[in-house]
This record gives C-alpha cells, structure tokens and sequence, in this order.
C-alpha cells in the first residue's frame, strides 16, 4: 500500500501528508515511485528470460505513469488507438506494443498497422472476422500485418466478479477453440497480407489465485504446441494475458511475480523457454499507489441511519456502482482517541448506487477521507454524469508533488452543455 499513517495521525502517500496537498477534492494522488518499484519487481520475476511485461495502459492512462512504467523497460498492451497513442506518446516503441480488444475500427487498425512506419509488435485478433479485416486493411497499405489470437480459455469458473471475468465461453473475448482452425484458415488464405506471430489469453480481472490463470495458461500453450508440431507458426510470442489481482482489504495471498512463475511453469513443460513469455498487467502495477481524496460534505442522520456524504462519487470512482467493488476508506486525519461508528459513505450523484458501502470511522465526521486502492480503474472510468468535474491527479516522486495535472472542470461541462 502507498499510504502511511505518522505518528501524529497524518494519512501520507509516498511520504508526503495529504493534507499538504492543495488541490480542489476531489483529486487522484498516486505514488509514482511505488508504482516504478512494482514495475521493477514484476520485471525480476522473469529473471533473465525473454519477456515483454505489456502494461495495460486502460488501467491508467497518465503520461507521468505510463512515462515511469516504459522506463523500467516495459511495453504496453492497448485496447484503442487513443491509448496507443498515449503508449507511443509516452515514448513506448511499436516493438513493445499489442492491441487487444474485441472493436477495432478500420482507422485504428491501419494506425496500429503503420504507426512509426513499422507497425506495432502485434494485433491481437479477437475473431475469425477480424483476422480477415486485418488482412483487408493490411492488403490496402501494401504491408504484412502481424497478428496473435487472442484464444477464449473457455474456463467454467473464474473466480472475480462476473463483470470482470472474460475467459469464459460467453465472454465476447477471444476466439473459441472450435474457431481457432478457421482463423488459421483465413490467415494462411491470406499469407501476402498478414502472418500469424503469436498467441494470447486473458482469463479475467482482480484474480486472487493462480489456479485459473495456470489453466489459462495451459489451454494457451497447449494450443502453441499443437500449431507449432503441425507447422503452422513459429510462436514469436507467447502472452499469458494480466489479471493480477491485489488486496483491496480482504486478502490477496499471491503477488503478481507468482503469476509468472506459474507460467514460466506452464511454459516450460510445453516446450517454449526461448519464445519470449508477454504478461499484460494493468490493476496490479497502479491500483494499490493511488488514493482518491475527498473531503466530507455532511453527514446525515435518520433514526438509525447514518450517511456520511462526501464530495467522490461514482462518476469518480465507479467500480464500486459497477463492480460492488469494496476500497479502503479511512479519515486524512486521525485521532486515534475519538470514537468510531458506522457509517455509510455516499457520493453526490443521484443514483442509489452512489454508494461505496458501511464503513467504521470517527463519530465526529472527519473533515477528509481516502479512499484507498484506488489508482487502477479509477481516473480512467471517471465521466462528467451529473454536471460534475473530472476529478485532478497529484503525482508524488521523492516525497514532493511532482506534478499535477487537471480535468475538464465543471465550466467546461456548462459551455460544452449550452453549446450542444
Ligand atoms: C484489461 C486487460 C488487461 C489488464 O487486466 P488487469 O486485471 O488490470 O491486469 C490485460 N489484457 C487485456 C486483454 C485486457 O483487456
């Protein structure tokens, strides 16, 4: 976790107390140090095997992050051609670059094909459909595109909220088992266009245990080695997919260097050491280095019930609304004297399930609370619903606010609204 709570009760995030920072609530702070170090550590786990660890930009697209994170030597795996945008823009080569998703328009495609002039390391094709559009597009540029499947793992039971879960049979993603002889088909029948480079899986998100990822991993390079004993492709990738899931409160007993040493297992048995082993981590990497400050609004009491009603809300933070997501919140402040109680902490917005759940905090509502582990899916999700502002971000290096960056205010919202 990237907060710390001093002696005298102060909340700090990478050494510096959040209320030193004067930024309108509520604001994103994240600990861009912490954030390099777990890079670091996710990169050690490879040893010194070939390997691309792709960061999942969609978890949080801030130049000052995904600057950090490309300086560690990592890549980035996109699912549009605004975030490839931000990976190139944050300096991250084409080489090191994959585009997952299952909606790749035709102008995104040719970006991803032709971007740099070399084209990105590789598409990651998502339907028998799409590996034909890839050809089409590549064909009209005069190129060879470089495509993996994105197989569909088909696992029964993947243990995170069903919201998140991808790897499943009625997933959208990836493509079936019983459709991979078909794209090989539609690739092969187009081998002036387009070349078949690597496989990928991505069973799901927020995944607490190795087990699926390792039968993931499994269905991935039991599939490798079937196309490769047949000599259909030489593998120049194999990407076991992100999904790294951390403690937001009720326990994660695995880190996410378990997560490659578990496919680094996979691997092994199946034969492929020297093929360079992609992982494409998004949560695990930024979730638990940011907070979302907020300051209290009031609290209100009926009866029985009380609400403490701060100025975050869904529109700023929306995994709990859409996921029943549960964070960490505690007070910026604390007096370790002053009594607690239950509250239930609500946001502005005018929908019920504004609503980040019951927590124990002082009876004397604080004056400022964190929700904590909130620097994945956070900032990225944010929307102006309601009228109200894209919330700031503080980035903290070395103890001290390196920068902060501001979002479409309240007045931009109006103007753009009067306009419409
Ligand atoms: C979102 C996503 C990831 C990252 O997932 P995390 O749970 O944030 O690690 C990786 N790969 C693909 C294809 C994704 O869509």
């Amino acid at each position: 976790m990237a907060t710390t709570r001093d002696a005298s009760g102060q909340l700090s995030i990478g050494g510096l107390p959040l209320s030193a920072i004067h930024v309108p609530t509520p604001f994103y702070c994240y600990d861009v140090d912490a954030i390099v170090e777990e890079a670091r550590a996710l990169d050690a786990a490879f040893e010194n095997a070939p390997h691309l660890v792709a960061y999942a930009v969609k978890a949080n697209t801030a130049g000052t992050i995904v600057r950090a994170i490309a300086g560690v030597g990592c890549g980035a795996d996109v699912v549009s051609g605004s975030e490839l945008a931000v990976a190139l823009g944050c300096g991250i080569t084409p080489e090191k670059i994959v585009y997952s998703g299952v909606a790749k328009r035709d102008d995104e495609l040719d970006f991803a094909l032709s971007c740099e002039g070399r084209g990105i390391c590789a598409i990651q094709v998502e339907s028998v459909e799409e590996a034909t559009r890839v050809a089409d597009r590549a064909e009209k540029k005069g190129i060879k595109a470089r495509v993996s499947f994105r197989l569909n793992p088909e696992l029964e039971t993947i243990d995170t909220h069903a919201h998140i879960a991808t790897g499943h049979d009625e997933a959208k993603f990836g493509i079936a088992a019983a459709d991979i002889e078909r794209a090989v088909a539609a690739v092969r029948s187009r081998s002036a266009d387009v070349e078949l480079v690597g496989l990928t899986s991505h069973v799901g998100s927020q995944l607490t245990s190795t087990d699926e990822y390792i039968a993931g991993a499994k269905a991935l390079f039991g599939l490798a080695r079937k196309l490769t004993d047949a000599g259909i492709f030489v593998p120049r990738f194999l990407d076991a997919g992100g999904g790294f899931g951390i403690d937001y409160g009720s326990g994660c007993p695995v880190t996410p260097a378990d997560f490659v040493k578990a496919a680094r297992v996979v691997q092994r048995e199946a034969g492929f050491v020297d093929v360079p082993l992609f992982v494409e981590p998004g949560r695990s990497l930024v979730a638990a280095h940011g907070v979302l400050v907020s300051r209290v609004i009031q609290p209100k009491v009926t009866g029985e019930r009380r609400w403490l009603v701060i100025d975050a809300g869904m529109n700023d933070l929306i995994r709990p609304a859409l996921y029943q997501a549960r964070h960490r919140i505690v007070e910026v402040d604390t007096d370790s004297s002053k009594r607690t109680t239950a509250w239930r902490v609500v946001g502005p917005v005018c929908e019920s399930s504004d609503d980040f759940g019951v927590y124990d905090l002082p009876e004397k509502p604080p004056v400022m609370v964190a929700v904590l582990d909130a620097g994945a899916y956070g900032f990225t999700m944010a929307s102006q619903y309601n009228g109200r502002a894209i919330p700031s971000e503080v980035f903290v290096r070395g103890g001290k606010v390196a920068s902060t960056s501001e979002g479409p205010s309240r007045e931009d919202w109006l103007v753009r609204r009067l306009r419409a």
